[in-house]
C-alpha cells in the first residue's frame, strides 16, 4: 500500500484506486443515484442525469464509457468525452491528409533496378 492523497477530497492515507473510503462510498452512492435515474428515465442523456441528480457529469460519462451505465447519445455530452474528441480530431487530420495527397501529382514510378545480374562471385562485365 502506498500513501497518497484522495483524488476527490485530498485526504492523506493508504488508498485503493486513489480514493479514501468515504469518497468510494460517496461515488457508489452517486452511481446508485445515476443508475436509478437512467432506469426510470429511459433515453435520458448524461447531461440531463447530471442536472437531475447532482452527480458530476464527468463521473456519469466515465461510467458510461466503462459500460456500467447506458445513456442516450447527446452530441453536447460527447464533447465532454476526451476520447471521442481525440478520435474526431484524428479522423479530421486523416481526411485533410488524404485531400492533400489527392492534390499532389502522381508519384513517378520507381526506377527500374540498374544493377547487372551477377554470376558467381564476379560481375558479368569483369569476366
Ligand atoms: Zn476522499
Amino acid at each position: 500500500m502506498n500513501l497518497g492523497t484522495c483524488h476527490d477530497c485530498s485526504a492523506v492515507g493508504a488508498f485503493v484506486n486513489g480514493l479514501c473510503r468515504d469518497c468510494i462510498e460517496a461515488r457508489n452512492e452517486a452511481f446508485r443515484k445515476a443508475r436509478a435515474y437512467f432506469s426510470s428515465n429511459r433515453g435520458a442523456t448524461a447531461r440531463r442525469c447530471s442536472e437531475e441528480t447532482g452527480v458530476p457529469i464527468s463521473l456519469i460519462t466515465s461510467w458510461i464509457n466503462e459500460g456500467r451505465l447506458r445513456a442516450a447519445v447527446d452530441p453536447a455530452d460527447q464533447d465532454l468525452d476526451a476520447d471521442a474528441r481525440e478520435q474526431r480530431r484524428q479522423a479530421e487530420m486523416r481526411k485533410a491528409f488524404a485531400e492533400k495527397l489527392g492534390q499532389m501529382p502522381a508519384a513517378a514510378p520507381a526506377p527500374a533496378p540498374t544493377s547487372t545480374p551477377s554470376r558467381g562471385m564476379y560481375r558479368k562485365e569483369r569476366s
